[in-house]
């Protein structure tokens, strides 16, 4: 698609402008820093439950279990449940066709021998940071209106931490983040798990490019000044440009920046 104008501001990450054909070229700085300024992966795995486990004591889950199948609270607890998968939604409260053969396969196949099951987590809200590759885990603060469940985010990573994420199928991550839940909470909240998750990659979003830019040692003075200045009619604004990358407010401010620069010159 073609139009004209007299000015353009460009907001593209320059991870993204990188593909893009600017024509004549751009000055040496502006174009090595869209050639070498990094940008950062981040990626989240998000899991449904039909209930707030993470919100219960230990005597609703010994009520919750052995109501499912007497003395199933006393098994968790030893480490005697089948660790295959067909315990996965096993609670009542879940509701069927959404749990797929696929996940029970991953999950059989990924399966960590845990250590000792951990007592009830018995929190609202909050999360836990963990070495395992879940990294990040945020429970829900606010519960939804006239339900007993409640979406986790199962996995939040960065970086490295996030590009061995983006490496699975969505159907393999919502396995894996639900293993490294366990390893924390313990095996049994997988009778709770509904089969449905969302993930996203912000380096495999064709939008995104990556989570934002992060400067490597040596890109503030070397790169980061080309980032900015303008070429001819075009400016350039986006929190990348400005000393807030990744923030709102860097981005906000690059925008008043920008419209002083495009309107001061008039
Ligand atoms: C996972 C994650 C968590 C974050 N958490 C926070 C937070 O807690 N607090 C905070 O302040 N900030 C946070 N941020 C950062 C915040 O989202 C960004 O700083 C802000 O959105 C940047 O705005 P922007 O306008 O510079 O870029 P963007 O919002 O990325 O806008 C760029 C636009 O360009 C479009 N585009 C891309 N390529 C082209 C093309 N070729 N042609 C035309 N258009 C194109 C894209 O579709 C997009 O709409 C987070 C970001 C991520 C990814």
């Amino acid at each position: 698609m073609r139009s004209s104008g007299d000015t353009a501001i460009v907001t593209v990450p320059f991870s993204g402008l990188r593909h893009v054909q600017v024509s004549p070229q751009l000055s040496y700085g502006k174009r090595r820093a869209v050639c070498e300024v990094h940008y950062d992966s981040a990626t989240k795995v998000l899991l449904e439950f039909s209930r707030r486990w993470w919100e219960m004591s230990e005597a609703d889950w010994k009520r919750e279990l052995n109501a499912m199948e007497p003395g199933l609270y006393d098994a968790y607890r030893k480490g005697r449940v089948p660790d295959d998968g067909r315990l996965l939604g096993a609670h009542p409260s879940v509701p069927p066709g959404y749990l797929t053969q696929a996940q029970r396969t991953h999950y059989a196949a990924h399966c960590w021998v845990s250590r000792d099951q951990p007592e009830a987590a018995e929190v609202i809200g909050g999360g836990s940071v963990t070495d395992n590759p879940n990294r990040f885990m945020f429970n829900p603060s606010h519960p939804v209106p006239g339900s007993d469940g409640g979406v986790v985010l199962a996995s939040y990573s960065w970086a490295d931490d996030a590009r061995r994420w983006d490496s699975y199928d969505d159907e393999a991550r919502y396995a894996l983040a639900l293993r490294g839940m366990q390893e924390v909470y313990g095996q049994r909240l997988e009778v709770f798990f509904t089969g449905v998750g969302r993930t996203q990659s912000w380096q495999r979003d064709p939008y995104a490019y990556g989570e934002a830019s992060v400067l490597l040692p040596g890109q503030h003075t070397e790169i980061f000044p080309d980032m900015r200045t303008a070429e001819g009619p075009l400016h350039f604004a986006g929190c990348h440009t400005s000393l807030k990358p990744a923030w709102i407010e860097g981005a906000l401010e690059s925008a008043v920046r920008v419209a002083l620069e495009v309107h001061g010159g008039r």
